[in-house]
Parts: structure tokens; C-alpha cells; sequence
């Protein structure tokens, strides 16, 4: 009652939650009260989270932030809302988002901006930006998120909170509406890693619903978390701390690592040296899949359907063209273009190749080192409005998170300190595949 209170009071300045519905969620916590009494409760019995509305709820209004889903009752859930639903988690409601997860400040949802509650004029990064807001302006205890190219990482960084991307395949994507199928991941921000740690061990497992679900042991990701760091080797990638990089989130990540120094770590320099293609190369694969994806959006199964139109063909353009958001046709434009015949092997071909060397390059990084740092966005958050008008500007925001994705790595972001704004600065983990247990000792211990 408390965070539905907290959410009515504050909502409508930060907008972060798209959908609430009180009587569920109160519910959900009277039941959580009765497994509590008891005595059958678990970790998260009753904690009031909140889920991306990219994850389809059964009876939940889940619009993935699109005019074309802003009607859409999800007849089913996916597999992390059944997974909370199991582990008797409340779900506060529903989180603003970029439209269908694209883009990087939450500025292209169907249902306006959200606020970064640091700064009201700033943006809370994005795609998952709800989520970050509603964890940072303490309107939920935890939120789910999920990351293509930094949508967990990012907003984390920008808010001041902690977010991780697991290792490709690590949760099921099953009714979690599909972007960019081979890079998409579900993952948590919370306050802490702790808190994270908590929230991965309810969301991960394999589920044959998703052919990319890993078969797996269930793991416990609070296991390590109180190891000490003594003999961390920290690789450092020269290419994160070149041109582009803001000088005060240069700074706090430089100190952040001073400090994991004190801690018992030794820092060894890296180089991934393809670092710089992963922007070119992710707008090229993200939105070929995207292209196919989004396909199923035709006015006939479910979504929008334009209102008056003349024979198929044309109800499938109008509706189309009316229930996505510029930057959504902008991805399919390019996705289609870059998978049409005799455009394929100059781009999709080149991109796939070059996605491997990236992949590779971070093969070859961990033979020295167990983590690596960096910044995990190049500024801290910028104000509404103010890359508005050019996508590649936007595009850049995700230099040092979009690599992880393409190779498959787990990566996360926790706070190290504030701007010369006043804003957030996030500092970026990454870690070789399956490596989360480390990485939350890892954050754990800093914070
Ligand atoms: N900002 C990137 C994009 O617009 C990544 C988004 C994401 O991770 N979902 O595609």
C-alpha cells in the first residue's frame, strides 16, 4: 500500500509506470501474507516489484510503449512474471519503455517521456527507463528490465542504480515481446547487488519454451557475494577510455578503480580492438531482426488496427503506418534494406562477421584478466529533447554496452559517484559467460 501510495503521489511527474492496478497488486500481497504466515515463504514473498511492459502479464494491459499494443490485454504470461508469480513477488504494475525497446532515452514511448527523478528536465536513459526511474525515486522495491544494446545498463547508470545483463540464454525470453531476437535479455535493477542477486535467482532457469534457453543447474547468485576481491585481475580496455568519453565520467570510473585497487585487485590493460565497429554493426543486425519481429504487427491478429482503409493491402499499411512511432519504421526501413537481395552480403554478411571478431576480441581479453571496467555510458543523463532530432547522436550513447550484447557476455552497471551536473555516473562490469556470481561480488564489494 505504501508504494501504491508513493507511486499515486509521484507518477505523474515521472511517468515510469504505464499501468497500475491496486486491486491485483494489493491481492497479490494479501496472498504473499498468508504464505508469510505460513511459514512457506521465500526470498522475495511480498516485495513490490515492477515489470517492464514488455512482458506479457496475464489480464495486464502490456504495450511494449507502442500506440500499436495500447489496447493489447496479454492473455498469458511470460516466464519471468510466472517465475515471480511463483516466488509470491507482488507486481506493483507496469513500466514506461522506449517504443518496442528502441532507443536510448525513453523519449520515443507512445506514452511520453519519463523523468529522471535526479533532475526532472533529464531523461532516465533508456529503453528501460521506467524501470530505472521507478527503482531510483523508490516507487518499487526491484524492477525487471531487459537489454539489446545497454536498455538495462544505461538507464541504471543514468539513475544512479544497479542493473545486470545476464549471458545470453541465462532467462527465457518466453512472452517477453521480441526486438532483436539474437541479443535480447531479461535482467534486474534494483538498489544494490544484493538486491540484484535476489532477483536473478528467481528469473533465471531453463524453460523449453525458448529454443535459446540455456540447460542449466539453477544457480545461487548470492553465493559469493561477501568473497573478498584479493587477486582480482581487472582488465582495463584502452578503446573505453578514448575520445567520446565525458572527462567527469572518466574521473569517477578512474577513482572507482582506485578503489577496487585498495580492495586487494590488480589492474591490467586490454585492448579490444573492434570496439568501434559495434555501433555500425548493431544497427545493421539489430534492425534486420527487428524487421522480421515486428512483422507479426499486421492489424489482423492483435494490436491496432487503422479504422478505415480500402482492400488488405492497404488496411496493412495504414495500420502500420498509424500504430508505429518514427523511430520503430525507422529500424524497419533499415532492417529490410539490409536483408533485400543484393544489399544482403554487403551489409547483414559483413555485419555477422564482424560480430564474431567482436566476440572474439573479449575471448582473448579474458585470458588476462576475470572482469573488466569502464564507463557504461559515455556522459551522464542529458536533458529531454536534447538528441531528439539525431539518431546517431542517440546511437552513441550505447558505445560501451552494445559490444557485450553482440558477444553474448554478462555485463551490469552500478553508481560510482555524480557529475559535474550533479548526475549519476555509472560504472560497467563485465564478465566472461556465466560469470554473474562474480560480477555481483564484484559490485557487492564496492558498494
Ligand atoms: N539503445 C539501443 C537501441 O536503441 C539499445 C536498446 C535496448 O537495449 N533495448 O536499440
Amino acid at each position: 500500500q505504501s508504494y501504491l501510495d508513493r507511486i499515486a503521489t509521484h507518477n505523474p511527474v515521472y511517468n515510469a509506470y504505464l499501468t497500475v492496478d491496486n486491486k491485483i497488486s494489493l491481492a497479490q500481497a494479501a496472498a504473499a501474507d498468508q504464505l508469510l504466515a505460513t511459514g512457506a515463504a521465500q526470498a522475495l514473498t511480498g516485495i513490490p516489484i515492477a515489470q517492464k511492459d514488455i512482458f506479457c502479464a496475464k489480464g495486464w494491459r502490456t504495450t511494449c510503449g507502442s500506440k500499436m499494443l495500447a489496447d493489447f490485454i496479454a492473455p498469458y504470461d511470460a516466464h519471468v512474471i510466472e517465475q515471480f508469480n511463483r516466488a509470491g513477488a507482488v507486481n506493483l504494475g507496469k513500466t514506461n519503455m522506449d517504443e518496442f525497446a528502441m532507443g536510448s532515452s525513453n523519449e520515443t514511448s507512445y506514452f511520453g517521456p519519463v523523468r529522471n527523478p535526479w533532475n526532472p528536465k533529464a531523461v532516465p536513459g533508456g529503453s528501460s527507463g521506467g524501470a530505472a526511474s521507478a527503482v531510483a525515486a523508490r516507487l518499487c522495491a526491484a524492477a525487471t528490465g531487459t537489454d539489446t544494446g545497454g536498455s538495462i545498463r544505461q538507464p541504471a547508470a543514468l539513475c544512479g542504480i544497479t542493473g545486470i545483463k545476464p549471458t545470453y540464454g541465462t532467462v527465457s525470453r518466453y512472452g517477453m515481446i521480441a526486438f532483436a531476437s539474437s541479443l535480447d535479455q531479461a535482467g534486474p535493477m534494483a538498489r544494490s547487488a544484493e538486491d540484484c542477486a535476489l532477483m536473478l535467482n528467481v528469473m533465471t532457469g531453463f524453460d523449453e519454451r525458448d529454443s535459446t534457453s540455456l540447460q542449466r543447474d539453477k544457480e545461487d547468485y548470492t553465493r559469493d557475494l561477501n568473497k573478498p576481491l584479493a587477486g582480482l585481475r581487472i582488465g582495463l580496455p584502452k578503446e573505453f577510455f578514448a575520445e567520446g568519453l565525458s572527462a567527469d565520467v572518466g574521473a569517477r570510473v578512474q577513482e572507482a578503480i582506485a578503489e577496487y585497487r585498495k580492495l586487494g585487485a590488480t589492474i591490467v590493460g586490454i585492448s579490444l580492438p573492434n570496439t568501434r565497429l559495434a555501433v555500425p554493426v548493431y544497427y545493421v543486425l539489430a534492425p534486420a531482426e527487428a524487421s522480421s519481429n515486428l512483422s507479426r504487427f499486421d492489424g489482423v491478429r492483435y494490436g491496432y488496427r487503422a479504422p478505415e482503409y480500402t482492400d488488405l493491402t492497404d488496411m496493412y499499411e495504414k495500420s502500420r503506418s498509424q500504430g508505429f512511432g518514427e523511430e520503430v519504421k525507422r529500424r524497419i526501413m533499415i532492417g529490410t534494406y539490409v536483408l533485400s537481395h543484393g544489399y544482403y552480403d554487403a551489409y547483414y554478411l559483413q555485419a555477422q562477421k564482424i560480430r564474431r571478431l567482436i566476440a572474439q576480441d573479449f575471448t582473448d581479453a579474458f585470458q588476462q584478466c576475470d572482469v573488466i571496467m569502464g564507463p557504461t555510458s559515455p556522459s551522464t543523463a542529458f536533458n529531454l529533447g536534447e538528441k531528439g532530432d539525431d539518431p546517431v547522436q542517440m546511437y552513441l550513447s550505447d558505445i560501451y554496452t552494445i559490444a557485450v550484447n553482440l558477444a553474448g557476455l554478462p555485463g551490469m552497471s552500478i553508481p560510482c559517484g555524480f557529475g559535474t551536473n550533479n548526475m549519476p555516473v555509472g560504472l560497467q562490469i563485465i564478465g566472461n559467460y556465466f560469470d554473474e556470481a562474480r560480477m555481483l561480488n564484484v559490485a557487492h564489494q564496492y558498494q
